[in-house]
């Protein structure tokens, strides 16, 4: 599924080529993408411009003039395709809008999972209600103050969008291996060094991300069909069994929440442990480390 860097990266591209652009046309092909009362707003944005398109959490939103806003969630493999109208159109493309000089933009989607909500005057009518802060831009001590509210997991907690909007499996994997701390710690145990570790990590983890386009694991491209390369920086996401680039201890995967999660069981140790243990276990480590294994 298409997280924060993957669907900044589309809205960037779609940005580039598609604000200030005039629809000419809105082809609804499928029934199950509009969500609720949507057909006539979907009939007025014809012949009106794009104002802008952005991102909020994993939502993409087109802003169009007259206050007209259409907010698609990409759910698992909904894409954008920027086509030529003569193009062959597959039978999994769900919206087709038009735009001037034969060019469209196409919305495909394979399991049919994503969804589009029309509103007029106010995106956040279109979210759904109670998304969390953006990770890159939620401050430090905001990010402590609503750490030290949650109970739960911390896996679990990096994936629920009303405490942070926009990660999924992937990055809240990445993250808490770049934090060094166990997925399957409480967040309400945490030291405030740790809680710290947890917020810069995030920004760092998110920021890269958005720096390599995303990453592709399955069919995920931008809007000019160009994949993403951050998963070849992928530490944890992904590599059980294989070592742990920090330490070579081979990472372990584990089902949490009903989603699976990939960690380092030493880098990630589910308690903080005493000072000498932690000089021991490196020493008895460091030797594979070296070796690359
Ligand atoms: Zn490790």
């Amino acid at each position: 599924m298409p997280e924060l860097p993957e669907v900044e990266t589309i809205a960037r591209g779609l940005a580039r080529r598609f604000v200030g652009r005039r629809i000419l046309r809105c082809r609804h092909l499928s029934p199950h993408l509009l969500e609720g009362r949507g057909r006539s707003v979907l009939r007025a944005l014809r012949g009106r411009r794009i104002l802008d398109i952005r991102r909020r959490g994993k939502h993409l939103i087109f802003v169009v003039d007259g206050g007209y806003v259409m907010v698609f969630h990409l759910k698992m493999t909904g894409q954008f395709l920027a086509s030529a109208a003569e193009d062959t159109r597959d039978r999994h493309t769900h919206l087709v809008l038009s735009f001037d000089r034969g060019r469209e933009l196409r919305f495909r989607d394979t399991r049919k999972f994503g969804r589009l909500r029309l509103a007029r005057k106010d995106a956040q009518a279109a979210l759904p209600k109670g998304l969390g802060p953006e990770p890159l831009e939620v401050g430090r001590n905001r990010f402590l103050e609503l750490l030290g509210r949650r109970r739960g997991r911390l896996k679990s907690l990096l994936l629920n969008q009303g405490f942070v909007a926009g990660i999924g499996n992937i990055y809240a994997d990445e993250i808490l291996f770049e934090a060094r701390l166990s997925p399957v710690r409480p967040a309400s145990g945490l030291e405030p060094s740790e809680a710290q570790r947890l917020w810069s990590g995030m920004r760092r983890i998110l920021s890269r991300a958005v720096t390599c386009g995303g990453s592709s694991i399955r069919d995920y491209t931008d809007a000019d069909g160009r994949p993403g390369r951050f998963q070849f920086e992928h530490k944890v996401y992904g590599r059980a069994g294989r070592p742990c680039p920090r330490c070579g201890v081979p990472i372990r995967r584990l089902v949490i929440g009903g989603r699976s999660t990939h960690f380092c069981p030493f880098c990630q140790k589910e308690k903080s442990a005493g000072r000498r243990f932690l000089r021991a276990r490196s020493l008895r480590i460091q030797p594979l480390a070296k070796a690359g294994v």
